[in-house]
Order: C-alpha cells, then structure tokens, then sequence
C-alpha cells in the first residue's frame, strides 16, 4: 500500500490533463513559509506559487479578511455597485499613483487588458491608421498563455502547434537600447510592453540603467510603457516595484499573481486619464473583475506589505541568499546566481545534473523549488520568510548541489 501522497499523485496523473510536470511532492497545507505534504513532512516552499504567495500561507490577517468578506459577500459583478471596489479602487490608485484602475482577474487578462488599451490610445491620440497598432515585446518575454501571449512567444514549447498567431505584435532584444529606438521610430508602435526583470525567461535582470532608457525612449517616439509587473510588482524584487529601483514610471502598470493574498487571482491594470478615457462602457469587462471578495483581499494584502515591512525584508533575504549562495557553491557547478529581491534564480551547469533533478533532490532535502527557462532554477520565497528560514534555505540548496 502507498502513501496518501503517492495515491494523490496517482489519482491526478490519471484524470488531469499531462500540461504540467510537477516535483512529486503533494501540498496539503501551509503556514507563512512552510508547507506540509499530505503525509505531514514539512518542506520550505521556495516557489511560493509562482511568486504569488508574497504574504505566506495562510496569512491570519488575510485569512480572516477570507471568513469576513466571504460572509458578507463575494460576487456581484459590475453592472452594479458593490460596497469592497470603490473602496480598492481609491486605495489601490492613491497606492501606486495613478488615476484609474481596471480590475482582472488572472495576470494575462492583464496583459490582455493593457494591449486593448494601448491599441485604443494608439488609434485615437496617436493617430495610428486603423488595425495598423503595433505593440513590441523583448525576446525572452512571458505574460501567459492565451492566444495572445503565445504570439509574443519565442518558446516553441509555448507556441508550436497553436497558430495562427495574433498580428500587430514585434519583438526586440532584451535589455538592448539601440535595438529598442530602431522599432520605436515605425510610427505604428503604440507601445513596449516589458518585463523589468524577465521571470519566466530565467530571472533575466537588465543592465543597470536600461528601464531609464526605456522610459526616455518611449517618451521620445510618443510610446506607452507598458510594465508587467505582474511578478516584479508588490515588493518582490525589494522595493514595491521594480520599476522604482531606477526611479522610472511606466504609462499602464499591469499587476497580479499575489494582489489578492494568493487566495484568489486578481490582476489590476493603472493608468492615468489620458490613456484610460478611451475605455468607454461595454468597450472592455470581466463578469469577476472587481469582485467584493478579491477586492477585500487585495486591500488587506496591501496594507499587510507596508505594515509588515515585506519590501525591506524582500530586500535583505535576497541579499543574504544571493551572498550566501555565491559563497558556499562552487561556481563550475552553479555558474550563476542573479535576481534582486527575492527574485532569484540559480543555474546548475549540465554536467552535474538537469535543472529538475537539482530541484527533485532538494526536494528530499526539505526545500521546494521549480525550474524556470534552461538550466535555471527560481527561488522566490514568501516575502514574509524569515531568517532562520532563510540559513535553513540556504543550508538545503548547498546540500543538495553537492550531492551530484
Ligand atoms: N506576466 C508575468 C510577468 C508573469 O510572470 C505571469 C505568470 O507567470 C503572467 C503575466 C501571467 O499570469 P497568469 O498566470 O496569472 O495569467
């Protein structure tokens, strides 16, 4: 007879649908930065959701926001008013500092959602010929998987076999200045839309400098910068956005993954008034954006980051992890450790082992991780982890590299 994990893994390998290759491990239940299987053995979650967990698991202020909202009300849609999203709309503007907000629901409606709005602004104040917009992506980029965001791809994993692709999308190097200002000058770009580190592309960091230069550049051709901060944003790179460590403010702000405690998803897409005055009623919607229980959640968990002092601590972990880490690894096996924040990624040379046999092993050694693009391995932890628990995770990754 197995184990109660074993049966679960089983059970999910039978009746899902083979998208995902999961480290076989089976999450039963968590608190801040820990986790327990459905056998009880406790692990450091290193992942934290795709980096949306940022507030732990089972925060207890936002579980009781949970109990609180989901008493009183939950869904409503928005052809009414509901008592939780004016009040998270005025929050969440004043927080960030622009005039209007759109609430979604997963980070690439998001995206979606700021496409829409750059290609409207691009028509009608821009002056761009009708269906001739054209919105450009840096190469390496990652923003989801509809139809959309597989157009933007250069994965073949993502995109094969799911054309025909959407029109009106460029692509450019990253972090590269000069080829950025030569498609900027086609009258057609509306705008850029970037990653200001790329996540799922290996925890890309751009040269120090670059966002400024993509601020003066799309400001010069009469672009919109567009960020999708959607992983960068709400403290997780050590200051609330990323696009704050070089002082640049991007046109529309896209943000998601953890917005509401990772209880539920919720995206958000801010501008100010000269961009999202085109969005006119029926022109754009979601039958949950907005919802009172996202939008309770999201309030809490913003108001948690601050009181908490996420951003700081973000700062310091991903300082000691990347020193630390940069010490006690040896670098012909562990060639590179980057990231900012607790935005980070390790790559293990293919000598020793594949980027999913590392995280196999540290998973036997307490510590869950997942691979990203490559040989990469992302570590995003809780904002909330401590640092003991941070010694402790540094102490697992060691072990586990070198045991190949
Ligand atoms: N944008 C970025 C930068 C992301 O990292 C992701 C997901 O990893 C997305 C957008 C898509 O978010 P979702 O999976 O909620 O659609």
């Amino acid at each position: 007879v197995g184990t109660k994990s074993e049966a679960l893994m089983e059970m999910e390998k039978k009746f899902a649908a083979r998208i995902y290759d999961p480290i076989p491990v089976v999450i039963a239940e968590g608190k801040g930065c820990i986790v327990k299987d459905a056998d009880g053995a406790r692990y450091l979650d290193f992942l934290g959701g795709y980096a949306s967990v940022n507030t732990g698991h089972c925060h207890p202020k936002i579980v009781a926001t949970v109990q609180n909202q989901v008493m009183k009300l939950h869904q409503v849609s928005r052809a009414f008013y509901n008592s939780e999203f004016p009040v998270f709309a005025e929050y969440i503007t004043r927080y960030f500092n622009y005039d209007r907000v759109i609430p979604m629901n997963t980070g690439v409606e998001g995206g979606d959602t700021a496409i829409k709005m750059a290609r409207k602004w691009g028509y009608l104040s821009k002056g761009i010929p009708e269906n001739q917009a054209v919105v450009v992506f840096p190469i390496g980029n990652f923003w989801g998987r509809s139809t959309s965001a597989i157009s933007t791809s250069n994965n073949p994993t993502s995109f094969e076999h799911y054309g025909p692709y959407m029109p009106g999308f460029g692509l450019v190097p990253y972090d590269n200045v000069c080829a950025l200002e030569e498609v900027l000058q086609n009258k057609n770009v509306c705008a850029y839309m970037m990653e200001p580190i790329q996540g799922e592309g290996g925890v890309i960091v751009p040269s120090e400098g670059y966002l400024k230069e993509v601020r003066r550049l799309c400001s010069k051709y009469n672009v919109l910068f567009i960020a999708d901060e959607v992983q960068t944003g709400l403290g997780r790179t050590g200051a609330l956005l990323a696009c704050d460590h070089e002082c640049v403010r991007p046109d529309i702000l896209i943000l998601g993954k953890g917005l509401a405690g990772a209880v539920t998803p919720m995206s958000a897409v801010l501008a100010n008034e000269e961009i999202m005055c085109y969005m006119t009623p029926g022109s754009h919607g979601s039958t949950y954006g907005g919802n009172p229980f996202a939008c309770a959640l999201a309030r809490k968990t913003l108001e948690v980051i601050l009181e908490e002092c996420l951003i700081e601590n973000a700062r310091k972990m991903g300082e000691k992890l990347r020193a630390e880490l940069k010490c006690k690894l040896p670098k012909v096996m562990v060639p590179a450790i980057r990231g900012k924040g607790l935005m980070n990624a390790i790559e293990i040379h293919p000598d020793f082992a594949s980027s999913h046999d590392l995280c196999v092993r540290m998973k036997e050694c307490g510590l869950l991780a997942k691979s990203a693009t490559g040989q990469s391995i992302r570590l995003t932890p809780p904002l909330v982890i401590t640092e003991a628990e941070m010694e402790e995770g540094i102490e697992i990754i060691t072990k586990a590299v070198h045991s190949f």
